[in-house]
């Protein structure tokens, strides 16, 4: 089996200070774990080429396929506020481009070994993140979330070392649109290199707003892509854990599945990372901080919007109402999803108050998120409250709102609110299993993930954790 892939690296083609050459460093013994094959199929690839022993090899960096350029992106970032003027791809590597069915793509492979960005890291990953970021990415996927995608990972036959702990070591082999982050812009605006912050807008205009007719209108849809994404984040309970500015992609796919977690009890400052200390990434913060990293975004800007609107007073001028803009986007995207959770075909502004007072008693009596909303559809929604009165009370205001809309209700929201998805304590126990030898339950929550919308009434993965099955902290990996 040949492994033939069709490489384009418009990125590899970006000047040197973009990026720095690195082969992948092979590993011992390289070893399936998954391959993506209805993924495969989409991009055009041959999944029994990706799962035989040249793919696997491939991703498992021992094998460098012909047209591929691996190297490093080079990149900044504040995280957790604090500014790094230096991070870049650390333990992961672009492969290179491929031009597919779904457009041009990344290949990128994570936990690939050590680059010039590694700093003290091992530039490694253990199995636990990558079969986090495999179930969680692929899960997104199928609920309709932009973001990177899981192609295929392999185990590396090698010991990594987290707090003590030797655990199996993995890569992954992931897709993006790209991997250009608002930490891409920081690292050349640091050394103020207009050029390169020329070269970076084209490339990423001619990539993924190709309407946009320069910076400004660059701005304004990387703006409206993050304010569409986090709402859909939002209606889903999804938190991504590590809103760093580098984490952030400026094509408006959920990137970096570090810490991320989907909420069980509904509360609006739920927080998993076990690095966010202060709550700065909890639920409720993540449009907040998606508008403080657009400002980071905006500001990097700044120079070359100060060229077309004639001066820098002008050009601050329209970055921030284009920050602005967040908000109105943010708050229409997010009625658009909660009311279509509420089974309305048309919701509007004048639908929050009843969005927001579900939303409340689901905070007060501990109710689970998904079954909630899931609950609506299946008529069952009130077991989910501690004190069932809380949704009766509740529940004559929507009875009325959908009585004026049209019928079908419970069908349009068994279609946008979803029976099964990646919970923590399924995640963590498919870790722990495969931890031990044993994939079949990574390879079954893979399978359930893939159609969240049909799962019987009596399947097991819908259910919330008992009190000691419970994962309450996620860790960066
Ligand atoms: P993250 O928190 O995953 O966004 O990573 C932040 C930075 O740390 C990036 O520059 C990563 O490449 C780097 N990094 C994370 N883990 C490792 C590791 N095990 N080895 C080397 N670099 C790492
Ligand atoms: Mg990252
Ligand atoms: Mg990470």
């Amino acid at each position: 089996m040949t492994l033939t892939l069709p490489f384009d690296n418009s990125y590899a083609r970006l000047p040197i200070r973009f990026h720095v050459r690195q082969a992948p460093t092979p590993v011992k013994a390289p070893g399936r774990i998954a391959v993506n094959v209805g993924l495969a199929r989409a991009l055009d690839l041959d999944p029994e080429a990706l799962a035989s022993a040249d793919g696997v090899a491939m991703v498992a960096g021992n094998l460098v396929p012909g047209g591929a350029e691996p190297l490093a992106q080079a990149y900044a970032g504040h995280q957790f506020g604090g500014w790094s003027p230096r991070l870049g791809d650390g333990r992961a590597l672009l492969l290179g481009e491929i031009v597919s069915p779904l457009g041009r793509v990344d290949l990128q492979l994570k936990g690939s070994g050590p680059t010039p960005f590694s700093r003290r890291g091992d530039g490694r990953a253990w199995l636990g993140p990558v079969l986090r970021e495999y179930l969680v990415s692929e899960a997104m996927a199928a609920l309709g979330v932009p973001t990177t995608r899981a192609l295929a990972a392999a185990t590396t036959g090698e010991s990594v070392i987290r707090d003590g702990r030797a655990l199996p070591g993995a890569v992954l082999l992931r897709v993006a649109a790209s991997h250009i982050r608002v930490g891409t812009f920081q690292f050349f605006a640091a050394r103020q290199d207009t050029e390169a912050l020329q070269l970076l807008t084209d490339h990423v205009i001619a990539r993924h707003y190709p309407v946009a007719d320069g910076p400004l209108a660059l701005l304004d849809a990387v703006v409206a892509a993050q304010a569409r994404l986090i709402a859909e984040w939002m209606a889903l309970g999804f938190i991504h854990g590590v809103m760093n500015t580098d984490n952030m992609a400026v094509s408006g796919e959920t990137i970096d599945y570090g810490p991320c977690a989907f909420m069980d009890e509904y509360h609006p400052d739920t927080v998993f990372s076990s690095i966010d200390s202060q709550g700065r990434y909890a639920y409720a913060n993540q449009p907040q901080i998606a508008v403080w990293n657009l400002a980071q975004l905006a500001s990097c800007l700044l120079p070359l919007i100060a060229g077309s609107e004639g001066s820098e007073a002008a050009a601050v001028e329209v970055a921030t109402a284009a920050i602005h803009r967040f908000a109105e986007i943010y708050q229409a995207a997010w009625i658009a999803k909660f009311g279509a959770k509420l089974g309305l075909t048309t919701p509007t502004e004048s639908d929050r108050p009843l969005i927001e007072a579900l939303l409340t008693r689901m905070a007060v009596e501990r109710a689970d998120f998904t079954r909630t909303f899931r609950g609506l559809a299946e008529g069952r929604a009130r077991d989910e409250f501690l004190d069932p009165a809380a949704f009766d009370t509740w529940a004559p205001g929507w009875q009325s709102r959908l009585a004026q809309d049209a019928p079908g209700a419970e069908a349009r929201m068994a279609g946008v609110n979803p029976a099964i998805i990646p919970r923590n304590h399924r995640v963590e126990e498919a870790i722990v299993a495969a931890t031990a030898g044993d994939f079949a339950p990574f390879h079954a929550l893979n399978a359930a993930l893939a159609a969240p919308y049909d799962a019987a009434q009596d399947d097991p993965l819908r259910a919330a954790p008992w009190p000691e099955q419970r994962v309450q902290r996620t860790y960066c990996g």
